[in-house]
């Protein structure tokens, strides 16, 4: 028995075959070409289907970027980075043309899930995801299920406002977490103090080398990083903190520096209890995450 499972990115789509007990037993991607449309997304989504769909097939699990209403498997907000996605009931017209279960979740959403199925959260019940991206996603799960909030929207944590008047945001208003914290933030920081364009893995590269002033912009970054954290965990006293995207790779070096900022602001008691792993599943939590829900909505 399998399922298919596919992550809709803005800029890739990876799709495979996902086991029962969780394993990625084929995985590949296709370019999303974002600006050709949903029409066009569609088509591919079939042919993605068309190709893995098997005797041994349950359902399909799809994990997308955009506000996702995951009850009913509809897109209801977000970007206009896919025209015409925005309103698309995924669910609705996969079931109708396949004849099987199928589920539609925010990717943050679904990586979440992912790592708390087979990566970084196993066996954790209340944990939040953060992945740092151009944006900075969230996902919140509260005694093993996911808050999706009144219209399914919950867990928008990069417009969280940390400054005022500052830098303007895509939604509209400014001075939003992600403007601070996402690796476009980090971008822009370093090459505001240094006057030189890097990529992340550039800049992490540097600080390794142990080039004090990229130290000082990472330093800072984080330091943003956490004010956003800081208020979370007083929201949601969580077990663990999953920080996902890029970073991640970053791995202990990076989670040393996030602790160190935190304990300069958040209460010892809250830190006691507090773990902050790096995402272990990277491309696959998506896939993953989406195939838990599917499971779930078979039960
Ligand atoms: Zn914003």
């Amino acid at each position: 028995m399998n399922i298919i499972a596919i992550d809709i990115g803005g800029t890739e789509i990876k799709y495979g075959l996902v086991s029962l007990r969780g394993e990625v037993i084929f995985s590949s991607s296709l370019l999303t070409e974002a600006s050709k449309g949903v029409e066009q997304l569609l088509e591919k989504i079939y042919k993605i289907i068309e190709e893995l769909k098997n005797e041994k097939t349950i359902g399909i699990g799809v994990s997308a970027t955009g506000q996702i209403d995951g009850r009913i498997g509809k897109v209801v907000g977000g970007t206009n980075l896919i025209p015409g996605w925005i309103g698309t009931n995924l669910v609705e017209i996969l079931e109708k043309k396949y004849r099987i279960p199928a589920v539609l979740e925010n990717d943050v959403n679904c990586a979440a899930l992912g790592e708390m199925w087979m990566g970084a959260a196993k066996g954790k019940e209340n944990f939040l995801c953060l992945t740092i991206g151009t944006g900075i996603g969230g996902g919140i799960v509260l005694k093993g299920e996911l808050l999706r909030g009144e219209s399914s929207v919950a867990a928008e944590f990069g417009h969280i406002q940390i400054v005022k008047n500052g830098v303007q945001c895509g939604c509209g208003s400014k001075g939003c977490y992600q403007s601070y914290a996402s690796m476009t933030a980090l971008l822009r920081l370093a090459e505001e103090k240094i006057g030189k364009k890097l990529n992340g893995k550039e800049i992490f590269n540097e600080v390794h080398k142990n080039n004090i002033k990229y130290k000082e912009v990472v330093d800072e970054w984080a330091d943003y990083f956490t004010d956003g954290l800081a208020t979370l965990i007083y929201i949601f006293n969580p077990s663990l903190i999953v920080v996902g995207g890029g970073v991640s790779k970053q791995g202990s070096f990076l989670k040393e520096i996030f602790q160190k900022s935190l304990e300069k602001k958040v209460m010892k008691n809250y830190l006691e209890i507090l773990e902050i792993k790096m995402a272990e599943r990277g491309n696959d939590a998506g896939m993953l995450g989406a195939s838990y829900l599917l499971l779930e909505k078979i039960k």
